[in-house]
């Protein structure tokens, strides 16, 4: 049985993994809109990914004999301003869920919930990634600067992304 602490926390872990889902769809559809189409479907399938964390947690805490609650998810941003400023703000936003995280795993190794622990595992080592996955591309935008040439190659690589 999961602890009301811990069934709250993973409660609202699932509303901030939606958010994640729905800025990023957010971002999407603003990089469509600026004809970014590689950019575009690298966020939606980052969009499908959140919407598989948060039906992680939301499959977790019904195994765990807990009770879902889903929360209103605040609506997201519809300008975001140049592809490297929407992958500043995706890398900071990964910054945060990082720590939402860890901050889970800190109550599960206070209360010895070990079950939790294991679970969450997995969304440590998934963080590494989205932060490293976020920072290069963050990374290779600024080396580019505002070569034409170097977006659109950039773009015609990320459109390849399938998941
Ligand atoms: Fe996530």
């Amino acid at each position: 049985m999961l602890s009301e602490k811990m069934q709250d926390l993973m409660n609202s872990q699932i509303q901030a993994e939606l958010y994640s889902a729905q800025l990023y769809l957010a971002m999407s559809v603003y990089s469509e809109s600026e004809n970014y189409k590689g950019f575009a479907n690298w966020l939606k399938v980052q969009y499908e990914e959140e919407t598989s964390h948060a039906m992680k947690f939301l499959n977790y805490i019904v195994e765990r004999g807990g009770t879902v609650e889903l929360q209103a998810i605040e609506a997201p941003p519809v300008k975001f301003g140049s592809m490297l400023k929407v992958f500043e703000e995706v890398y900071a936003h990964e910054l945060k869920v990082t720590a939402l995280i860890n901050n889970l795993y800190t109550v599960a190794l206070e209360q010895k919930d070990y079950a939790s622990q294991i679970f969450l595992q997995w969304f440590i080592e998934e963080q590494v990634e989205e932060e490293a996955n976020s920072s290069q591309i963050v990374a290779q935008l600024k080396m580019i600067g505002d070569s034409v040439g170097g977006l659109f190659q950039m773009d015609h690589a990320l459109g390849h992304r399938e998941k």
